[in-house]
């Protein structure tokens, strides 16, 4: 449920200092291969007729019909209003890195390519707050993570889990772990998987925080759901609705309040400074209509 690609390839283009390679990764990750057109092209000719044979006007009216949202109208208007919100907020943001990467690159009429924006975005973020991620990681360790998470189900919902051993045959890896969720009513198994050689003394970084914050949202919609029938139990609901408890869970990964109960520092056993998590906040705030054109972008793709 949490699609990392675009993030993925944003960093890489965060990195190289030379236009001209920044260049060559933005539109060698923004291409397919020429015969793959025509096999997109059967694509969405096949998802047209099959929309049709089931009854709708468009693959997008198909898509949309298990969802809460009324029509493609009804989206494509939030979308489109969303998008008029943002759009002069956005376009000062457009100016603001423009004028920066001219500053850096003592260039006045320097335009602002495409392949630029992410790299001078990660150049301004980390001039103006210092977050160093291994520093930030360092207050991540897995074991601690869990441990907050159950600090925040048990006082929230009253609910407990622990590690239980792996059956044999069970995991691809020895370093994969179990978790066993305990509700008064219910058991329910959340099985994660981060990147790691060091199981249990793995450091996350931010990002893996709030993934994994956002999977235990959907954990815990299965385990807490009451519903008569286990169609419209947990995350079988629709698929907009679906997101709705594990998007409010990642806040708790933003939050100082929630953090310092367990993100302390390995050796020292300091929680995690105010200050690393005001910079953190206010280093993912400094471009937010920006990204929010970025998600309508891929919402009206999506349609
Ligand atoms: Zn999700």
């Amino acid at each position: 449920y949490n699609v990392c690609h675009h993030t993925y390839a944003s960093s890489i283009l965060t990195v190289p200092k030379c236009p001209k390679v920044r260049r060559q990764v933005y539109v060698v990750g923004n291409s397919e291969p020429r015969e793959n057109i025509g096999v997109l092209d059967e694509l969405i000719d096949a998802r047209d007729e099959f929309a049709k044979t089931m009854g709708c006007r468009s693959y997008a009216e198909f898509a949309i019909r298990p969802n809460m949202a009324a029509s493609v109208d009804v989206v494509m208007s939030f979308l489109n209003d969303l998008s008029d919100t943002v759009r002069h907020k956005a376009d000062e943001e457009f100016n603001t890195i423009k004028d920066f990467k001219r500053r850096v690159c003592n260039d006045k009429s320097a335009d602002l390519e495409p392949w630029d924006e992410d790299y001078f975005i990660g150049m301004m973020k980390s001039s103006a707050h210092t977050v160093d991620p291994s520093v930030v990681a360092s207050y991540f360790p897995l074991s601690q993570c869990i441990k907050g998470l159950n600090v925040l189900v048990e006082s929230l919902f009253g609910a407990t889990f622990h590690q239980v051993p792996m059956g044999d045959g069970e995991s691809w890896h020895p370093n994969v772990i179990k978790l066993s969720l305990h509700h008064p009513d219910e058991i329910i198994a959340l099985v994660c998987n981060f990147s790691s050689s060091r199981g249990l003394t793995a450091r996350l970084n931010h990002c893996d925080v709030e993934t994994l914050f956002h999977e235990f949202g959907h954990a815990l919609h299965s385990l807490l759901s009451r519903t008569e029938y286990q169609h419209f139990s947990g995350t079988r609901v629709a698929l907009d609705v679906a997101e709705t408890p594990s998007n409010l869970f990642e806040f708790y990964a933003w939050d100082y309040r929630v953090l310092r109960t367990f993100a302390l520092d390995e050796t020292t056993g300091d929680p995690i400074p105010e200050k690393l998590v005001k910079a953190l906040n206010a280093s993912r705030n400094m471009f937010p209509a920006t990204d929010l054109q970025r998600q309508v972008f891929y919402s009206i793709m999506d349609l």
